[in-house]
């Protein structure tokens, strides 16, 4: 289906009670151009509810350079484990390196983590996404209270859409809570990333991710130096409060 006519609207509608199973299935039958973004966390679900549905699903995992050595094993263990291509997308060198150059490997730390997350997620994303008419992510309502609590099932993606295209996201797990995925993980013998053994709910990139305490909320564990509701790294830039 071309995503200009697809009626999200009404779709997410109709899907906004449905099962993850369900609104994964539409999407599947809905687009032959859509992928799967892969993190390299609990979001593997998805990878196991659509395997389940179609063998040959298009997966894409953001490769930012600074990923735990843990989540880079546990990406390969995805994809021996259920047999499926993963494209690994890199930041463009050259920005990358001038980026680097000019302000360090750690600059997020001082000014934000915009512009290193902008080089190293948004840009490959973008690229990766204009080959796309849809896509497939793990956001869910309970991980931050600050900028996920009205995650639709389906929306239009307004951060990536264009004039000529409109970019369809799918946000299957939407309204599972945290429990739930992981109810999912342990019944189905789903593999996870060890890291969620040693106290780490979110995961992001090794130096802009640190593990909870009890009581923590999840999101506390991300940019932890930064107001809650930036704490979004462009990927989901629609889920930005004004400031
Ligand atoms: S999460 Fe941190 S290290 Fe990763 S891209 Fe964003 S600012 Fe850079």
């Amino acid at each position: 289906m071309n995503s200009n006519n697809f009626d999200y609207q009404q779709q997410a509608k109709q899907f906004a009670d449905e099962s993850p199973r369900s609104i994964i299935k539409l999407a599947l039958d809905s687009f032959e151009n859509i992928a799967i973004s892969f993190s390299g966390a609990e979001d593997v679900v998805l990878i196991d509810l659509a395997v389940k549905i179609r063998s040959d699903i298009n997966v894409f995992c953001l490769d930012t350079g600074r990923l735990h050595a843990e989540t880079y094993r546990f990406i390969e263990t995805v994809r021996e484990h259920y047999q499926i291509d993963i494209d690994i997308l890199s930041p463009p060198t050259e920005i990358l390196q001038e980026f680097v150059k000019n302000k360090g490997l750690f600059s997020f730390y001082q000014d934000g983590h915009t512009e290193c997350c902008g080089i190293r997620k948004v840009l490959p994303l973008k690229k990766k996404l204009a080959e796309l008419d849809a896509w497939i992510t793990g956001q869910r309502k309970d991980q931050s209270p600050d900028t996920r609590n009205a995650v639709p099932v389906i929306q239009k993606d307004n951060a990536f859409s264009t004039a000529e295209k409109t970019m369809i996201k799918f946000n299957p797990l939407a309204n599972w809570s945290s429990t739930m995925v992981w109810e999912y993980i342990t019944v189905n013998n789903v593999p996870f990333n060890p890291l969620h053994e040693r106290g780490y709910i979110s995961i992001g990139c090794e130096p802009c991710t640190r593990p909870v305490l009890p009581n923590q909320h999840e999101r506390q564990g991300r940019w932890w130096w930064e107001e809650a509701t930036q704490k979004e790294c462009g990927l989901h830039a629609d889920n930005m409060k004004e400031k």
